[in-house]
């Protein structure tokens, strides 16, 4: 069962949420239309459903309500930042902003951002870049129970860690690459099995090592109180993109790496590195901007595969979800939304 909702209801409801978990009326607003615009979008793994987590790491002490990003190095175009466990919504915005001021004044900014608590979509920093003009790349890890296996490995070792590119494209909608490199995203599976359903074969396997199509086997303990693992995406080229989040946004960040056994902490730590770069300042701005849509425009002109709707750039399913359900409102199946209540309860929100 699944009700829908206005997108005007939820960010009220979960902003009534983060507020009473401690957080200031505007870091409650920005969590709030983060998440409704992940859902918004149809990456309902990283919309309001991620509630339930962030208040249960908050009563842990893994989340810190109303905490700013300390600048820990500061060379004009590197930044050295640490998000210092607070939202990653909030240190993550600040990050992007003093980044995105330094790459339009200098032509670049390289933003090592360490310790941010859960950056959400990651697409959401890509598209302040890109409305500003700005390409941006990031590559971020993340630390919370190890849910992907290594290429040839058969337990989880590693995050979901995703990786984004956006780029400006003159007068169009901009190219927005923003995907986890598993097969698919955590919160996809969590979503899965909140539904009762199985998914296709090739995302996972179970806590023996073996296939299956059971998305409960990293969601749920199974026997021995093991987990089962997700699957790179694209065999050993996403196993090794994955390893190069780690290194770059765990490792080169000084957030930190994954390298010990699973815990049930509740808390998601995101390190993310940020390359940005001003097309205005780089002197090739006029190739830049008819070689990339003359590239597009060829593109577009591949003629439908037999069974597709024919070529997309990515972004586009993002916002064609957007105007979709701007209007149709978003469905949440019954546990989704039964858990979002449950934790408005731990903190004794209204939930209207
Ligand atoms: P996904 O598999 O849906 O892929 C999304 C990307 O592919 C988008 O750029 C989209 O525009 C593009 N795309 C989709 N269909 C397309 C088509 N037919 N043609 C061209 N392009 C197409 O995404 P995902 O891997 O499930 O990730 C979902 C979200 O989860 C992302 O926003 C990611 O940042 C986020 N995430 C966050 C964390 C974290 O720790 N903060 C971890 C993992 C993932």
């Amino acid at each position: 069962m699944s009700k829908t909702f206005p997108a005007a209801q939820l960010r009220a409801t979960v902003s009534n949420i983060i507020q009473a978990a401690g957080s200031s009326a505007q870091e409650a607003q920005t969590v709030a239309d983060n998440l409704v615009l992940a859902n918004l979008s149809g990456h309902d793994s990283h919309g309001v459903g991620m509630v339930p987590r962030y208040i249960d790491a908050v009563l842990e002490g893994g989340l810190k309500p109303n905490t700013a990003i300390e600048v820990k190095l500061d060379s004009g175009s590197l930044l050295a930042l640490d998000g210092r466990r607070g939202y990653g919504q909030v240190v993550g915005e600040q990050a992007m902003a003093l980044g995105m001021q330094r790459a339009q004044d200098s032509g670049s900014c390289i933003v090592a951002l360490a310790n941010a608590h859960h950056l959400g979509r990651i697409g959401h920093f890509a598209e302040m870049a890109v409305e500003r003009g700005l390409v941006s790349i990031h590559f971020v890890n993340v630390q919370s129970r190890p849910v992907v296996a290594p290429f040839g490995g058969g337990d989880g070792r590693y995050g979901t860690n995703p990786f984004c590119v956006g780029v400006p494209l003159a007068g169009q909608a901009p190219f927005i690459l923003d995907f986890a490199t598993s097969r698919v995203a955590q919160g996809k599976m969590r979503v899965a099995h909140n539904e009762g359903r199985q998914v296709e074969p090739g995302y996972l396997i179970d806590e023996t090592g073996h296939p299956t199509t059971n998305p409960g086997v990293v969601v749920v303990p199974q026997p021995g109180g093991m987990f089962g693992a997700l699957l790179a995406f694209g065999e050993h080229k996403g196993y090794g993109m994955a390893v190069a989040c780690e290194l770059l946004g765990g490792a080169l960040t000084g957030s930190g790496t994954w390298h010990r056994p699973a815990d049930n902490l509740r808390a998601v730590i995101n390190g993310m590195f940020t390359v940005l770069v001003d097309p205005r300042k780089l002197g090739t701005q006029d190739a830049f901007a008819s070689e990339a849509l003359a590239f597009v425009e060829w593109l577009k002109q591949s003629p439908p595969a037999p069974g597709t709707g024919g070529v997309l750039l990515a972004g586009e399913p993002e916002r064609k979800a957007r105007r979709e359900r701007e209007t149709a409102g978003i469905v949440l199946d019954d546990t989704t939304w039964g858990e979002v209540v449950a934790a408005g309860a731990k903190v004794g929100a209204r939930i209207a």
